[in-house]
Formats: structure tokens, sequence, C-alpha cells
């Protein structure tokens, strides 16, 4: 096959960018920031049985729906990955991703362990990154400065976490989150070094 510069102009499918890190670490925050380098990307929705937290907007952060409509829409085949997550049901739609990705736009999928991993045996090309805290201690004042969980969850969350953080083998980078500005400027860095991948470019679609 003759390599053309012209076919370094455009990428044959996006590329999806797998942010996970447990519940405190500070990755929402990051994943809203990096979009304003990147608004170009797509910021994927989940489906969740989860209730609303304060200050969340109906299908901007998610689309909250019933269990029922979600196992609806698993029967079907309607997500590319779910997972249950703290006795709530979490799921990324297949049709957007697919639609996004068929278009040449980069995805981010901000999704746990379980779902990391589903994604990466679909989609081989996929790059998943681990956010981490700067410690478990640190984890904690930042569940419970949070304000917005019981007590009981937040203990909760605190376990889960740490049986998360063994999951990170299965990940291609990942990132320390002591400070924002710091984290969504490596964020950025990976995203522009595997944005220029040559294989990106010259390998088909798929
Ligand atoms: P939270 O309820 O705090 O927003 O999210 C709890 C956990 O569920 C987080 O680790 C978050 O990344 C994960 N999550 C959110 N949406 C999805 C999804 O669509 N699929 C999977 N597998 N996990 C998700």
């Amino acid at each position: 096959m003759t390599v053309e510069i012209r076919d370094f102009t455009k990428r044959g499918s996006g590329i999806i960018f797998i942010v996970s890190a447990p519940s405190g670490a500070g990755k929402t925050t990051l994943t809203r920031r990096v979009l304003r380098d990147y608004p170009e990307m797509h910021l994927s929705v989940s489906f969740t049985t989860r209730a609303p937290r304060s200050g969340e907007t109906p299908d901007k952060d998610y689309h909250f729906v019933s269990e029922k409509r979600f196992r609806r829409m698993l029967d079907a085949g309607g997500f590319a990955e779910w997972a249950e997550v703290h006795g709530n049901l979490y799921g990324t739609p297949r049709r957007v991703l697919e639609r996004q990705l068929r278009r040449g736009t980069d995805v981010l999928l901000d999704i746990d362990v379980q779902g990391a991993r589903q994604i990466k045996q679909h989609f081989v090309s996929a790059v998943a990154i681990f956010v981490l805290p700067p410690s478990l201690d640190e984890l904690r004042r930042r569940l419970a400065g949070r304000g917005t969980d019981a007590r009981k969850t937040i203990e909760q969350r605190w376990r889960h976490a740490r049986h998360e953080i063994q999951e990170i083998q299965g990940y291609d980078y990942f990132i320390v989150n002591r400070d924002v500005k710091d984290a969504v400027k490596r964020l950025a860095a990976i995203i522009a070094a595997e944005r220029l991948k040559v294989c990106r470019y010259t390998r088909k679609p798929g």
C-alpha cells in the first residue's frame, strides 16, 4: 500500500477515550475541562437508573431512566457496554457512539472499570485512561467534602475505590489528579499524542 501525505489529513474513524476513576478522584471536572480544549470531541451521555443528584441536569449529565426502560434497551442491544455500579445500572448508548466514530468524531467515555473492559474488547484501538487520587486518605476526604452523599454511601464508595484501582493494569495511561490544571494538561497531551499515531491514519477503520 502506498502512503500519501494527504492520507494524514483525515482519520478513518474517531477515537474512543475511556476515562475511569474511583468516584471522588475528580474525573467529572477533568473531563468537562478537557472538552474546553477539545470542543469538537463528543462526551457520551450514559443512561442510568440512579436518581439525579442535586445540580445534575437530565440528558446533559445522564439520561435518567427507570430500571424497566434500561432493561428493555439492554435486551434490544442498545448499549455498547453496561455495568452495575453501587446498585445502579449504567450504560453507554451504542447508536450514538457508533455514529460519532463513523463521522470521525472522537468520543470521551466516563465509565467504570467493568465498562472499560467491555469497550476494550470490542474496540481494540480505544484508549483507556485511569485517573488516580493522590492517596486513599485524600480520596476519602474528597468524598466526604462533596456533601452530596450519605455517610454510608461514602464509605461504600471508598471501599469500592480500593478494588477498582487494582483494575488499572488493563489501562493504557494513568493520571494522578493532584492538581486539576495539571491533570487537564496531561489528559490533553494523551489525546494529542493518540491523534498523531500513524496507524490511526493508515489502518482501515474498524
Ligand atoms: P456516578 O453515579 O458517581 O455519576 O458514577 C458512578 C460510576 O459509574 C462512575 O465510576 C462512572 O464512571 C460510572 N459510569 C457512568 N456512566 C457509566 C456507563 O455508561 N457505563 C459504565 N460502565 N459506568 C458508568
